[in-house]
């Protein structure tokens, strides 16, 4: 088979690969018919995720249909079309008892990681019975993508652990694809002003049309004193952080009003001042969390009764063996407007 292999920082290739078998009777083969691009597969590519050596098939996102399974699932046989999970859960650990799958003893982020992912033709899915999720027959699989990861990533660690209620007032810094699904699953508990912050004057009028209140170009324009104007002086209840760089959550200590929630989704790779002389008396919470996914089920009812549009997250579409155009398209999103990148198997 087909399939993208990292070769080290800033190499990788669309090459022969050995057909993924089934190698524990929980495992199964899935042949992928869709899967995308994260922005963390670009942090791979940049050498920032050490543990992807070479040779790694890259990918955690995606759908397909059942080719083999395992002789002990059995939630899933061969044709069923189902959606891979970004977050491998074995379900009897002690943190998989808890519904923390990220931090699963036996699986947690693997895919595209520490075993082959989905950008591929086949990929093989450990603890198929409870990592995959069928897919109902006539369902948009495209918007299905988005509940690999990036819907519950932008639901649980930023709209769940940010407490947004409704009424509220939310501020979202940064407007990347997590960012805006943040945005659009924050308008499940109706807040009543949603302020998306970005320097990206295309992703902030995405932003308006996916139900944000008000945007700031914080390139443009002073983001603290333009939220204070917004929130009646008080800053907002909840500020989410969706960029990952100390600059921002910084900016997200200043935005917070007394008694609201930090929630950062932002994978950050250096230290950041906390701001405890202003910060100590003011009642607040902050919170960090890796996507667990136990939302998705939920989250994929309100996609397929379209309560929730997640395809309006996708802006690109490529055939899977055209894979490393669309790595250039997204790794250059600014220029091409481009949010998630939809890559179809011809083949499946
Ligand atoms: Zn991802
Ligand atoms: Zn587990």
């Amino acid at each position: 088979m087909k399939a993208l292999v990292y070769h080290g920082p800033q190499k990788i290739s669309w090459e022969e690969k050995p057909k993924p078998t089934i190698q524990q009777t929980t495992d199964a083969i899935i042949r992928i018919s869709k899967t995308t691009i994260c922005g963390t597969d670009l942090h791979i590519l940049k050498g920032d995720v050490p543990e992807v050596t070479d040779g790694r098939i890259l990918g955690h996102e995606g759908v397909g249909i059942v080719e083999e399974t395992g002789s002990s699932v059995t939630r899933f046989k061969k044709g069923d079309h189902v959606l891979i999970s970004c977050i491998t859960s074995c379900a009897k650990c002690d943190y998989c008892k808890r519904g923390m799958y990220s931090h699963c003893e036996n699986g947690g982020w693997i895919l595209g990681h520490l075993i082959d992912g989905t950008q591929a033709e086949y990929t093989r899915i450990p603890f198929a019975d409870t990592s995959l999720y069928p897919i109902p027959e006539g369902s948009d699989e495209e918007a299905l993508v988005m509940l690999s990861d990036i819907l519950p990533t932008g639901f649980e660690c930023g709209v769940l652990n940010g407490q947004v209620k409704p009424g509220d007032t939310v501020a979202i810094v940064g407007s990347g694809p997590i960012g805006l699904a943040a945005l659009i699953t924050a308008q499940l508990y109706t807040p009543s002003k949603i302020i998306m912050i970005d320097p990206d004057d295309n992703r902030l009028a995405v932003s308006m049309k996916l139900g944000a209140t008000h945007t700031i170009n914080n390139k443009k324009e002073n983001a603290i004193e333009k939220v204070k104007e917004i929130t009646w002086k008080k800053g907002v209840d909840t500020v989410i952080e969706a960029v990952g760089i100390p600059e921002t959550f910084e900016l997200c200590q200043s935005l917070v009003g007394p008694g609201g929630r930090i929630a950062n989704i932002g994978v950050h790779g250096k230290t950041v001042d906390l701001h405890l002389e202003t910060l100590w008396s003011q009642n607040i919470t902050i919170t960090t969390r890796l996507v667990d996914t136990v939302t998705t089920p939920m989250l994929m009812k309100t996609v397929l009764s379209k309560k929730l549009n997640s395809s309006q997250l996708i802006t690109h579409h490529f055939e899977l063996p055209d894979i490393i155009h669309a790595y250039d398209t997204f790794q250059h999103a600014d220029r091409e407007k481009a949010l998630k990148v939809i890559l179809t198997n011809p083949a499946a």
